[in-house]
């Protein structure tokens, strides 16, 4: 509208009809100048690319009209409700607008403007549609484009303040700046993926010819950040290979040794992903190694053969769990197979400088700890090692970013030039492409295949009018001497209501088996208390634990053989996967029950559990049902925040933003160049973002 020229660097508020009000309310959608104006993209496009007559408009249905004012007034009602009307007409009829308002009275629209009103069709009154606070765009004569009206309309973030329309038209406003943005990315790049320029790009991202040209603007943002994301990534794999990590040798001495300890045979899966691990071992540099295998997979035997290994070197070894319970049990797990062995397992608490934690952190920085064993707690800037050599970090995705980065930071205080080797284990099964996205400088070994002599877990589906079954079931099982679980959904720590279903769950089992001992887990639990529970459960003491999902990974209790999920509806599969992962670990086979207490008949998302015992099966259907976010629980922990790409859906684009990376790097390793620099700047910034990988 104006002649001023602006740039991307102005503010926001430099834009016409960018009151100090909307300015504030930008501030809140993360927009301060027109760069990030220009980048705030669109939720959704409406098809107004065609005016309907207004004479064929049908009371109910969503239309697009283009009319002048004929006549329009503004009166308040008895109520002091202020109400603005307008009849507006083209060709074929007449409509009638309403806009209200609480406060002041607005003041007529000017007749023979003309306008476009967006909405839906109330009523028709003798033979006049009535539209009810309709979307009002005040257009200019004809010919002239406009930003809301005979297009495909974009649907813009918009927040209290402002809306839709005041930020599709400051949008508007701010596009001769577009051409002004710098673009990250190189011009013979651009040409080589066919993608256009940023500017061009921008526009059509706003203001699109049609939804193609929409999806290849986002698709040529959405390059941009996976570009930037893969930059980061090769250049954390380069630097990796700079480091020097301390070789741990395995000579047939040192594998017989270890078979020796393990109370089993190794599976062919798991032989399969030590022989990966023990490559890395073996170099001067540094493993960063993804082991990934379903749950009940046999993960810990294949971690403990690397620990073994190092400890066989004289190094030191951290092993980092998500909870105390989980810390408890590998410590028992590991003193049980290093019974008469010389090594020296430490389990360090997290929490005060006790009398214990003290003595405990002197052991490890002198010579009398070799595998030191804790939640983050192992993190804690006051736990100095001797001499780290290796950290296995168990189910990762529990896991805070920053904690896993301290800790592969850390070295020990007799070389400290060295780095630890580093193996991350998940039982979230993730397909093995997106695993290269997420973890994407890390190597991956997968498990595969079963452990021999397991019975698959049976699952059942069932409403809630099942109980009496389920409940026959279960005692069945405990009085054959087995043990089972019930869990209950809480989504927050501070989950009252969950809680209280929990509480209630236990009264009610505890009533309905007065012959058994029935034990209560919640997160709002001291951790002692937790540990307690948890323990008298290991011993079989406690037979029927009631929980919400602190059980979720992890805990190896071979005796539970049932597990009853109460509203399993508002679990994500792959969280069901692993809870139902709890049983079925020893011989005796098992039943995981999936109560579904949601009010539709929907049960067929849970049906796939019962359908598939695959995890990597499910995740998938897990990813095509809700997305990446959710497969890791919540939306948490470093996860690549895109905004324009999603996953996996961009995985082709990915391919391509990955060997744009390498052939950047290829000619200029820094990124040194002076028309790398704002694409070195970019890597930068997300290094800060995505701590993670
Ligand atoms: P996860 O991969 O879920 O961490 P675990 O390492 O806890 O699985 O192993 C699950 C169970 O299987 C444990 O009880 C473990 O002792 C047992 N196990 C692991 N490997 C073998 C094997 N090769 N043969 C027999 N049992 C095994
Ligand atoms: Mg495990």
């Amino acid at each position: 509208m104006s002649d001023v020229q602006r740039t991307h660097e102005d503010d926001v508020g430099s834009l016409p009809r960018v009151t100090a009000a909307r300015r504030e309310a930008f501030s809140r959608l993360g927009v301060e100048t027109l760069a990030d104006l220009l980048r705030l993209a669109p939720r959704r496009y409406e098809d107004r690319r065609h005016p309907r007559p207004i004479a064929d408009l049908e009371a109910g249905e969503t239309a697009l009209v283009v009319g002048r004012v004929a006549t329009s007034r503004s009166f308040r009602t008895r109520a002091g409700l202020a109400i603005l009307e307008a009849h507006v007409a083209d060709a074929s009829g007449t409509a009638i607008a309403r806009w209200f308002y609480r406060g002041f009275r607005p003041k007529p629209l000017p007749q023979e403007r003309r306008v476009a009103l967006f909405g839906t069709v109330a009523a028709v009154r003798a033979e006049k549609p009535e539209f009810k606070s309709p979307e009002l765009e005040r257009l200019a004569e004809q010919g002239t484009p406009e930003p809301g009206c005979g297009r495909y309309v974009p649907i813009h973030p918009c927040t209290t303040g402002i809306t839709a329309p005041v930020v599709r038209r400051a949008v508007w406003d701010a596009l001769p700046a577009a051409d002004g943005l710098p673009d990250l990315v190189p011009s013979e790049v651009l040409g080589e993926h066919e993608l256009p320029p940023l500017g061009q790009a921008l526009r059509a991202l706003h203001f699109p010819d049609d939804l193609a040209a929409a999806e290849q603007a986002r698709r040529r943002l959405a390059f941009d950040e996976l570009l930037v994301h893969e930059l980061l990534l090769a250049r954390r794999r380069a630097a990796r290979r700079e480091m020097a990590a301390p070789p741990v040798p395995f000579p047939t001495r040192v594998h017989e040794r270890i078979r020796a300890r393990l109370p089993f045979e190794l599976t062919p899966g798991q032989q399969r992903a030590v022989a990966e691990i023990v490559a890395d071992l073996e170099r001067p540099q540094p493993m960063y190694r993804l082991l990934q295998g379903d749950v009940g997979s046999g993960k810990t035997a294949v971690a403990v053969y690397a620990l073994l290994g190092a400890v066989a070197r004289g190094l030191q070894v951290a092993v980092m769990a998500p909870t105390e319970v989980l810390a408890r049990q590998h410590v028992e797990t590991l003193g049980a197979m290093l019974a008469d062995s010389r090594v020296r397992v430490e389990r360090l608490v997290g929490g005060r400088r006790t009398k214990a934690r003290v003595a405990a952190l002197e052991r490890i920085a002198g010579d009398e700890a070799d595998v030191v064993v804790g939640t983050h707690a192992v993190l804690g800037e006051d736990v100095r090692f001797r001499d780290l050599g290796l950290v296995i970090v168990d189910e990762q995705h529990k896991f805070g970013v920053e904690q896993r980065r301290t800790l592969v930071a850390k070295g020990g205080t007799k070389a400290a030039w060295r780095r630890p080797h580093c193996l991350v284990m998940t039982a979230t099964p993730i397909p093995r492409t997106l695993a290269l996205t997420v973890w994407g400088d890390m190597d991956v070994s997968v498990i595969e295949g079963r452990i021999p002599g397991r019975t698959p877990v049976d699952t059942w589906v069932v409403r809630p009018s099942e109980g009496r079954r389920v409940m026959e079931r279960v005692r069945a099982e405990l009085r054959a001497g087995r043990q089972a679980y019930v869990i209950y959904p809480l989504v927050e720590e501070s989950d009252k209501l969950a809680l209280k279903d929990a509480h209630a769950g236990r009264e009610r089992w505890a009533k309905a088996l007065p012959d058994h001992e029935v034990g209560l887990l919640h997160g709002r639990l001291k951790r002692d208390e937790k540990e307690r529970v948890m323990e008298a459960f290991r011993r079989g003491d406690v037979h029927l634990l009631v929980a919400t999902v602190v059980v979720e990974v992890g805990v190896d209790v071979p005796n539970a053989t049932v597990l009853v999920v109460e509203h399993a509806e508002r679990f994500g599969l792959s969280q069901l996967h692993q809870l139902r992962g709890r049983i079925g670990r020893g011989t005796a086979g098992g039943l995981c029950v999936l109560v579904d207490r949601s009010r539709e008949e929907t049960p067929a998302r849970l049906e796939v559990l019962a359908a598939d015992t695959d995890g990597f099966a499910i995740a998938e259907e897990d990813l095509k049902l809700r997305g990446v976010g959710d497969l890791f629980g919540t939306r948490q922990h470093g996860r690549p925040a895109f905004r324009a790409a999603s996953l996996p859906r961009d995985l082709p684009l990915l391919v391509r933003a990955r060997a744009a990376a390498g052939a950047l790097l290829a000619q200029d390793p820094a990124l040194e160049r002076p028309d790398h620099a704002r694409l070195a700047r970019a890597v930068t910034l997300r290094s800060r973002q995505f701590q993670d990988a």
